[in-house]
């Protein structure tokens, strides 16, 4: 290994690995009374996020405002729009092969929870609007992310524009995504103590007992998630040059970081430090991985599809093709509009359902479950954006060839 950062990189996720495992046995051992561990990944979270909206605001910055030839950067956004977009539709896919083949919504007779009232769907004009901010200050926090990524690239085009004039400012931006960084590299020395708290958390109040009930839709889900995680990735880097083993590999970190965080948002910084390791050029994945983590998510199109499908059992409702059509439809851009915050997904479950003329009742039944749902949608999520960025960066840079 020549690279010191790579090889702590490898002694940071040997110990996450660890501490997944015992904090689960904890857990499993503690149940409800160990649940205050949860407090130790809490603040692990909170560090995250806090960095993300300056870190998109650099990156994203610094990669536009270096594109001096403007129709390259054109071309590399089409490109992965295309990719995430093909990816998402795949995703959706299986959701309804897997909800149709594992039927886990027939005959299980779960109830909502008493007095529990339905999210209101999102109508087209929202979403439409959620990538424009109202003002400024709207741009400051992880909700905002879709909002500050508009707002960043008409900015770094602003600065491309000015040329010369702008140099200033292009090292200002790339400084400032460096220190972001460098703070990533920092905190990931206490990613395994979060990964403890979370997994014994995970396991200790989600238990065995609760997961009984929806033993078909947790192995559907994560059957059919993994399966896309390793076959689609695992061909989309193969297609892009890199071997899909060394993706696998330098993947788990920020796989396991997503899986106990549950946010997408979270893992950005993470994702842009296995990036690097697999040899994706930074001015790629400044640019894709957090467009990327905002819109791109292949798990929770996985999700949401399977979803709308148990519930639709739950509740007999037959789906004609015409309908499972419009779900994946719906599902590509539930999945877009998705907040990369834990259980963002579920929220937007309520769009994807009213658009198929679904009962909103069963997002309530699906709520007692969906943090073990999320953890493996969002590992996924964030899988996607480095792979899509490896193909991309193939079509981008025919003569680059990626190390194995
Ligand atoms: N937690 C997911 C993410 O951050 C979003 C979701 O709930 O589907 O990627």
């Amino acid at each position: 290994m020549a690279y010191p950062e790579a090889r702590r990189a490898y002694y940071i996720v040997a110990a996450m690995i660890i501490a997944l495992i015992l904090g689960g046995l904890i857990g499993y051992v503690g149940g409800k009374q160990v649940q205050d561990l949860k407090i130790l990944g809490d603040v692990f979270l909170r560090v995250l996020r806090t960095i993300i909206p300056p870190l998109i605001f650099f990156t994203i910055g610094y990669a536009t405002a270096s594109f001096a030839d403007l129709r390259r950067l054109g071309r590399l956004l089409v490109f992965v729009l295309i990719v995430f977009i093909v990816t998402s539709v795949l995703a959706a896919s299986w959701g309804v092969l897997a909800g149709l083949f594992f039927k886990p919504g027939e005959g299980i007779g779960l109830k909502p929870p008493a007095g529990y009232t339905p999210p209101k769907p999102a109508t087209w004009q929202d979403i439409v609007l959620s990538f424009f901010s109202l003002d400024f200050a709207e741009l400051l926090s992880v909700a905002g992310s879709l909002k500050l990524i508009v707002f960043t690239l008409i900015f770094g085009l602003a600065v491309a524009l000015l040329g010369d004039a702008g140099a200033p400012i292009r090292s200002f931006l790339e400084a400032g995504s460096k220190a972001f960084i460098k703070i990533v590299s920092l905190i990931m020395y206490y990613a395994p103590i979060a990964v403890f708290g979370y997994s014994a958390w995970l396991i200790g109040f989600y238990g065995p007992e609760i997961v009984k009930g929806y033993v078909k839709l947790v192995a559907a889900s994560y059957t059919f998630t993994l399966f896309h995680f390793i076959v689609i990735y695992g061909l989309l880097v193969w297609l892009g040059g890199l071997n899909p083993l060394k993706y696998y590999k330098e993947q788990l970190e920020p796989f396991l970081v997503a899986f106990t965080t549950r946010s997408s948002a979270a893992t950005l910084p993470v994702n842009m430090r296995a990036a690097e390791r697999m040899g994706i050029p930074r001015d790629v994945y400044n640019m894709t991985l957090p467009i990327g983590a905002t819109i791109n998510m292949d798990g929770t199109a996985l999700y949401q599809a399977l979803s709308a499908v148990f519930i639709a059992q739950l509740f007999d409702i037959a789906l004609g093709i015409d309908k499972l059509l419009l779900l994946v439809l719906a599902v590509l851009i539930g999945s877009i509009a998705t907040a990369a915050i834990p259980g963002g997904g579920l929220i937007m479950l309520a769009f994807v359902l009213a658009t198929i003329g679904l009962p909103l009742e069963g997002i309530a039944i699906i709520l007692a479950i969906d943090p073990i749902l999320d953890a493996i949608r969002t590992a996924t999520n964030v899988s996607g954006d480095n792979a899509s960025s490896v193909l991309v960066t193939r079509i981008l840079y025919r003569g680059l060839r990626f190390s194995s």
